[in-house]
């Protein structure tokens, strides 16, 4: 019998380009990363820089690499991935196809000379592509993982994801620009989620100068997560611009523990 435990932990949660300096030590300065653990199951959503943070992972058997859509903040870490470097580990990256274009194409187009002087499938592991098909199953030890997918407004697609375990249920909205008004197919597919990340770069105020880039406000974010009467909501995708004084304001401004920006290595237990 396996250890049911179903966790997320957050490697990066900074968006559109990593940073560094100590301004930006709470919240992190990682872009989009998050370790997902299911039973025996790693499942990671997005290889943004924070997969460099990824603890050693020897003992799992595989491990899954889930692609909200492939702009380069969410795969620039991939070549630093430590386990690429290992013999014989196994590693499944799924992606959506984009145009007719497969996921090994839109990958080893970004990592490839004269960019990058190997591509990912010619590192030591045992490295396969697939493109995703919704629902993805992933058993586990008699139970199955079940990963339900839907698109999201942003410029060029990104696909939102549930991942469905055990009775419990964990959204992840990355990059996406959710309406105003919430829109229902999107709110019946967060319903009753036990954990939501969502899209919050902006303010309102920036915002209403950034329409059309594909992002979201914790208001926003706030509105979709009561209407699906969700349990704990977590504010990702950072803005580089803001640190960790400005989004300690933001949060203190909320003022909810139920709702909070996502801080760098923070691990959450649904089970
Ligand atoms: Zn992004
Ligand atoms: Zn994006």
């Amino acid at each position: 019998m396996g250890d049911r435990k179903f966790t997320l932990t957050v490697l990066g949660a900074r968006g559109s380009v990593p940073v560094s300096g100590s301004e930006y030590n709470i919240y992190g300065g990682a872009s989009s990363c998050y370790m997902v653990e299911a039973g025996e199951q790693v499942i990671l959503l997005d290889a943004g820089t924070g997969i460099i943070e990824a603890p050693n992972l020897d003992h799992r058997e595989n491990l899954h690499v889930l692609l909200s859509h492939p702009h380069l903040d969410h795969i620039i870490g991939l070549p630093f991935f430590p386990e690429l470097s290992k013999k014989d580990r196994s590693i499944t990256l799924y992606g959506k196809k984009l145009n007719g274009e497969s996921i090994d194409v839109q990958i080893e187009k970004a990592f490839s000379q004269p960019y990058w002087p190997l591509t990912i499938a010619e590192y030591p592991s045992d490295f396969v592509y697939v493109d995703l098909e919704l629902p993805l199953i992933i058993p586990d030890d008699g139970e199955n993982i079940v990963i339900e997918g839907i698109s999201l407004c942003h410029p060029g697609g990104s696909l939102g994801f549930s991942i469905k375990y055990c009775g419990k249920k964990l959204v992840y909205f990355t990059d996406c620009e959710l309406s105003d008004e919430p829109d229902e197919k999107i709110v019946s597919f967060i319903k009753d989620a036990d954990l939501f990340l969502c899209d919050a770069q902006y303010t309102k105020e920036e915002y209403a100068k950034r329409k059309g880039f594909g992002h979201s406000t914790p208001e926003t974010a706030i509105k979709y997560s009561q209407a699906g009467a969700v349990k704990k909501t977590l504010l990702i995708h950072h803005d580089p611009f803001r640190d960790d004084n400005a989004l300690k304001k933001l949060e203190e401004k909320l003022g909810r523990d139920d709702i909070t920006f996502a801080k760098a290595g923070e691990k959450i237990e649904i089970i």
